[in-house]
């Protein structure tokens, strides 16, 4: 049985860099302003992809991934704000769900419900997620699981973070981090019935000093996480069962 084509989406080129530089018999196309690595990593066939920031870029890159090039499962990994309280810089979170805090369509849908799907959260595969997390464990990094808020908004201001958080939890919703694209690419993979998994390495705590936090963070740190995570995680496909 031919093995399933995994993509992996990485937020920054410099997250993509060590994967693509393992890449076996990498091949580029170019797709919707995009570059689609084609390659095996480990025995398995990927494909690498820049997700580019924010949610309707990243909804894109996702869908052509999906359309264009037949990828049956898609992993994604990033940076985010850490905003639960003990999430800390340096720290993983490994998504169960995801919401977009910048959704509102309210009156017409409660706040946060992404209209006609009648739902505020989707939520990741729970196998690959698992492996996941299991990466992450054998690295030795610090691992937290649960809800990722994303939207189209840097979050770089200590009230900001706090009034999101309040709307949000108001809603009953608490997640421990902030991004800008996991809930555009787990909406894609929820439509066309995709397991999805996604890591944040956790750059900044998206207050005042987020800004200062985060380029350094990206280069000395996050990039190396990012690699060492998905390696394991793409040894470990070899011998997952089959879903
Ligand atoms: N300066 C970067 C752009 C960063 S945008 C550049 O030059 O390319 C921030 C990226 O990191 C997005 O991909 C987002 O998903 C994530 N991110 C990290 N910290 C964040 C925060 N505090 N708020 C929102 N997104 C954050």
């Amino acid at each position: 049985m031919t093995p399933r084509t995994t993509a992996i989406l990485s937020a920054l080129a410099e997250e993509q860099q060590g994967l693509l530089e393992r890449l076996q018999q990498p091949r580029r196309v170019t797709r919707a302003g995009r570059d689609f690595w084609l390659g095996d990593l480990h025995g398995q066939p990927v494909v690498l992809a820049l997700s580019r920031i924010g949610k309707v870029a990243a909804a894109t890159t996702a869908t052509t991934l999906i359309e264009a090039f037949g990828v049956q499962r898609l992993v994604f990994t990033g940076v985010a704000g850490g905003v639960g309280p003990d999430v800390r810089v340096g720290d993983v979170v490994v998504a169960s769900e995801f919401v977009q805090h910048d959704m509102d369509a309210s009156p017409i849908f409660p706040r946060y419900q992404i209209p006609l799907y009648d739902r505020e959260r989707f939520a990741c595969d729970v196998d690959l997620s698992a492996l996941l997390s299991g990466a992450v464990r054998a690295g030795g990094y610090t691992l937290h699981q649960g809800l990722i808020a994303s939207g189209d908004r840097f979050v770089s201001a200590a009230e900001e973070s706090r009034l999101l958080q309040e709307a949000l939890a108001a809603a009953g919703h608490a997640p421990l981090a902030v991004e800008m694209e996991g809930a555009a690419v787990a909406q894609v993979c929820f439509d066309y019935g995709i397991p999805f998994a996604a890591m944040r390495t956790i750059s900044d705590r998206a207050d005042d000093t987020a800004h200062v936090d985060f380029p350094k963070f990206v280069t000395e740190v996050a990039s190396r996480y990012a690699l060492a995570i998905i390696e394991e995680f793409v040894r470990g496909l070899n011998t997952m069962h089959p879903t």
